[in-house]
């Protein structure tokens, strides 16, 4: 499954990790492999990380504790006190390693170090009274995003995994009553 980066911040994009949530869900990170994969195609995290059981289980509770703040911060109610606490224990960890050379810029750390990155910006982002955190408009896909839009108009989470789709179907439905 190809992964999608399109929230504007790496712990919404992992909460987006999972689609559907409220009609029947779909996990694009169905084990370890996947979770190092995601981690090695999103910006700003160590390439290559290894995943065990307990490793994965922790990026799973820190992404489903991202995903309730976000909807809560979006729902206008206090943040959830279980996932406050998985965020910010998450985030109190050794970041990954950032070097630079002739080359660019270097991020090196274990996925430990990637999750204390992730809960960091999940923590910037949900602390950021100005950030316009929305939920996409397809009534399905349930993915949270940071709408940096001029005029914050953005609808979609992204035109290729929603927008277009939506389109595609308003205008096929136009043609059939028509
Ligand atoms: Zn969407």
């Amino acid at each position: 499954m190809d992964f999608a980066f399109v929230s504007g911040n790496p712990a919404l994009d992992l909460a987006g990790t999972v689609g559907s949530r409220r009609s029947r869900p779909v996990d694009a990170l169905t084990g370890s492999a996947d979770l190092e994969r995601w981690v090695a195609e999103c910006d700003g995290l160590p390439d290559h990380v290894s995943a065990d059981a307990t490793t994965f289980e922790a990026a799973l509770r820190l992404r489903e504790a991202v995903y309730r703040l976000a909807l809560d911060r979006i729902l206008g109610r206090p943040f959830d006190p279980d996932s406050l606490e998985v965020v910010n224990d998450a985030a109190a960890g050794p970041v990954p390693t950032i070097e630079l050379s002739d080359s660019g810029l270097r991020t090196s750390g274990d996925l430990t170090a990637a999750l204390t990155q992730i809960a960091r910006s999940a923590i910037t982002v949900l602390a950021d009274a100005d950030a316009r955190l929305k939920e996409c408009g397809r009534a399905d896909c349930t993915r949270i995003y940071l709408d940096r839009s001029r005029g914050a108009r953005r609808t979609w989470c992204g035109m290729e995994e929603c927008g277009n789709r939506v389109k595609a179907a308003a205008y096929r439905a136009r043609k059939r009553s028509s």
